[in-house]
């Protein structure tokens, strides 16, 4: 049922998957599908702060991500789970939603908002990604 699950997490942020990974987990277990894990960081292209940063920098920062994603599916992801390290790079939602259709995630698999945004039922790219996203999306509650 579910052949691609895609768990989009902030790295800097338990609360983004402290509950949505083992979701997710339970999702591939059922349907022996894979796991595309999925973090993004701003794209500093174009904008008027890329001048502040040295050279090449963005590449780093990419670069030392994918890195610290992969220590992060190796400490917290089941060894028998299939995993695809993805890092984007852009405004947040709209990198789930097209990573979602690149990958043909079957379902998207995310938490509600951050911990200070409780009076929100939904944070700001869990609402877009529910409004727009073209499969399922489950967004796993505290
Ligand atoms: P909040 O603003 O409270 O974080 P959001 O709606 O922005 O609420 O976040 C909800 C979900 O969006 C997170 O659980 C995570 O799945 C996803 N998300 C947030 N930031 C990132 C990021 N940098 N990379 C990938 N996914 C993210």
């Amino acid at each position: 049922m579910f052949n691609n699950v895609l768990l989009p997490i902030d790295l800097d942020q338990k609360s983004s998957w402290e509950k949505a990974l083992p979701t997710a987990v339970e999702f591939c277990r059922a349907s022996g599908g894979n796991l595309h894990v999925l973090t993004v960081v701003p794209n500093f292209g174009m904008s008027l702060v890329e001048q502040y940063f040295p050279k090449g920098f963005e590449k780093k920062m990419a670069e030392q991500t994918l890195k610290n994603l992969h220590e992060f599916v190796n400490a917290n992801v089941p060894a028998e789970i299939k995993v695809q390290h993805i890092v984007g790079e852009g405004a947040v939602y709209e990198v789930i939603l097209s990573i979602a259709d690149k990958i043909k995630a079957d379902v998207i698999v995310l938490a509600s908002h951050r911990p200070e945004l409780k009076d929100y039922l939904l944070g700001p790219n869990a609402a877009r990604v529910v409004r727009h996203a073209s499969c399922s999306v489950m967004v796993v509650r505290d």
